[in-house]
């Protein structure tokens, strides 16, 4: 027999497809697998009552395929995702008559699914911090003209005289400071905003990169979260637009 440990180590390939591991598992004696071929061994073998190594035999535990992937109600893995109930199935629970109704995407299409939703919603919310902050630039600058404004009023000399001791806030005519401030806080709105967005954008990324079994429901709970509709607060801030696209 070939040395599993050669082919490990230099060429990695699933002793159950003969091909590259693709998500590779390691069963308790270290025997690597893709997840998805162990997974459909795993299906047959226990049906037949225990988990063997199918290379060596060994038992090992349902839990090296990862937490998530089995159903412990059922003791299968996991086939489909349910979009609606938001929650893995295995084919047991899908004979249940609550998904009866439902048409469940296997879970590798769900995944895949997820993963293109996911970078088109972290696509449109980049284009959106953009326009904020070109906006903030906009109020930047308009917050500039206003202070160079409110320093032409500091340097009217009597009043530098008559007020000198008492700050120099206190000579800016009151509609310049109410416009100066009213500015600021448009600026910190937006700063925040495009704050708020970017660890959305952030989220959305690493989950659509590490997506798994694991994690469609967060994936469908940051889909949701991330709704325009949901964000309408701080996109509120940008320019009047048409209505935002999905
Ligand atoms: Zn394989
Ligand atoms: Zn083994
Ligand atoms: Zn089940
Ligand atoms: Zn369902």
């Amino acid at each position: 027999m070939v040395s599993l440990q050669e082919d490990r180590q230099e060429e990695a390939v699933c002793p159950i497809c003969q091909e590259h591991l693709k998500e590779a598992v390691s069963t308790d004696c270290k025997h690597l697998f893709c997840r998805v071929c162990l997974a459909q061994h795993m299906e047959k073998a226990l049906a037949s009552g225990a988990l063997c190594c199918p290379l060596c035999r060994k038992p090992y535990s349902e839990r090296v395929l990862g937490e998530g992937y089995i159903c412990h109600k059922h003791q299968k893995r996991f086939q489909r995702f349910c979009e609606k109930s938001k929650c893995l199935l295995c084919v047991e629970c899908l004979e249940s008559p609550e998904h009866q109704s439902h048409s469940e995407p296997t879970i590798e299409n769900a995944i895949s699914h997820y993963k293109e939703r996911l970078t088109r919603r972290f696509r449109k919310l980049r284009k959106d911090i953009g326009e904020l902050q070109r906006l903030k630039a906009q109020e930047e600058e308009k917050l500039q003209a206003l202070q160079v404004d409110c320093g032409n009023h500091k340097l009217e000399p009597e009043l530098v005289s008559q007020h000198q001791n008492k700050g120099q806030l206190d000579i800016i005519p009151q509609q310049q400071l109410e416009d100066t401030s009213a500015e600021e806080a448009r600026i910190l709105e937006l700063s925040k905003a495009i704050a708020q967005i970017s660890l959305l954008v952030a989220d959305l990324e690493s989950t659509a990169k590490e997506l798994d079994a694991n994690t469609l429901t967060t994936a469908s709970d940051l889909l949701k979260r991330t709704t325009p509709k949901n964000l309408d607060e701080l996109l509120s801030l940008l320019a009047p637009a048409g209505p935002v696209a999905n």
